[in-house]
């Protein structure tokens, strides 16, 4: 159904919700929040492009669910509380519907994590969502990529690979139960939030595990090492490919969403009863040592090795 952009952004500011930090919200020039004293702001914004970031024919709730998802994800990779976000639109035609469904996603995975809607922009254009995520932590513990240290453990939550899985299926099997990992990724707030002090670096897995986990070695000064046959395979995975295709899914596929961090062996116990305490698989995956880069290996100590090593937009094909 058409509508103008105000009825739009009405629709949008009838469900935002609030919180006490909020002064001003949805509705005036920009937003008045007050953070808490002491703490540290943590702001981060990730785009969505359509048949770019979600495939043509997505759900509209998906769309609003994933674009938030993946800016929880960041702020979940750095230990932060998420608090509050802005919401860019830009949509071909002015369509109520698409922005009921939107809002259903968008504001059920926001109310699961207390993050509120403050303000964004409505345009005409190609469909395109780009949300910005502020949250918080405690001035100078926020879980950066430059932490790793030699000796260091890499961990990983959850499964691998099955965001790829989903979309190596989407043509002959669009319904596939892996569909929803593509969908509707689970940002790891919680998990990020109990690292702040076990964790010495953190990533969270968007372009594939070995790209990302690359960021950690390089932003730390030191390697990575992986073992591919250590890596968490869900059984819809596992089922659906032949070894060699999920692996490579899991070691370089995209749209995880997943934590990878690194932690002193000391802290091993700490994260086992972390992961039972969250009901959320942690896998141990591999160690930091000195050098640079990060290196696959097979169970048996031989390189691993597959042609592509993680999405990046702008690569040559
Ligand atoms: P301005 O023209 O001053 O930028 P707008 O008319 O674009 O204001 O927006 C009016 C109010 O609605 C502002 O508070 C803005 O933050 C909010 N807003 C606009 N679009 C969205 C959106 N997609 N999601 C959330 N808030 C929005
Ligand atoms: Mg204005």
């Amino acid at each position: 159904m058409a509508a103008g952009e105000f009825d739009l952004i009405a629709r949008i500011r009838a469900r935002a919700g609030t919180r006490d930090d909020i002064v001003l919200g949805i509705g005036d020039d920009a937003a008045l929040l007050a953070p808490p004293p002491g703490r540290q702001l943590v702001v981060t914004a990730d785009t969505l492009n359509a048949g770019v970031h979600f495939p043509a024919g997505t759900a509209p709730a998906d769309i609003g669910w994933k674009a938030l998802a993946v800016n929880l994800s960041d702020l979940a990779s750095m230990g932060a509380e998420p608090a509050w976000c802005t919401l860019s639109l830009s949509l071909p035609q002015s369509d109520t519907v698409w922005i009921d469904g939107f809002l259903d996603g968008f504001l059920a995975l926001a109310g699961e994590h207390g993050i509120v809607l403050v303000g964004g922009d409505t345009t005409r254009g190609p469909l395109s969502v780009s949300v910005t995520a502020m949250g918080f932590v405690d001035a100078g513990r926020a879980l950066r990529r430059d932490g790793a240290r030699v000796g260091d453990d890499v961990w990983i939550t959850g499964t691998l690979g099955d965001a790829a899985g989903a979309l190596a299926l989407l043509e002959r099997d669009p319904a596939h139960a892996l569909r929803t990992r593509l969908d509707r990724p689970t940002p790891r707030v919680r998990a990020g939030l109990a690292l702040v002090g076990l964790a010495n670096a953190c990533v969270d897995v968007s372009d594939g595990l070995l790209a990302d986990l690359g960021h950690i070695a390089s932003r730390s000064g030191v390697a990575a090492q992986v073992e591919v046959d250590a890596l968490p395979v869900s059984e819809a995975l596992r089922a659906a490919f032949d070894e060699a295709t999920r692996t490579a899914m899991q070691a370089s596929g995209g749209d995880d969403y997943e934590l990878c961090f690194t932690a002193p062996g000391a802290a091993r116990a700490s994260i086992e009863s972390l992961s039972s305490q969250l009901d959320l698989r942690i896998t141990r995956i591999g160690r930091m040592v000195a050098g640079e880069g990060v290196q696959a290996l097979r169970a048996d100590g031989r390189p691993w090795s597959s042609a592509r090593r993680g999405y990046d937009h702008f690569a040559a094909l």
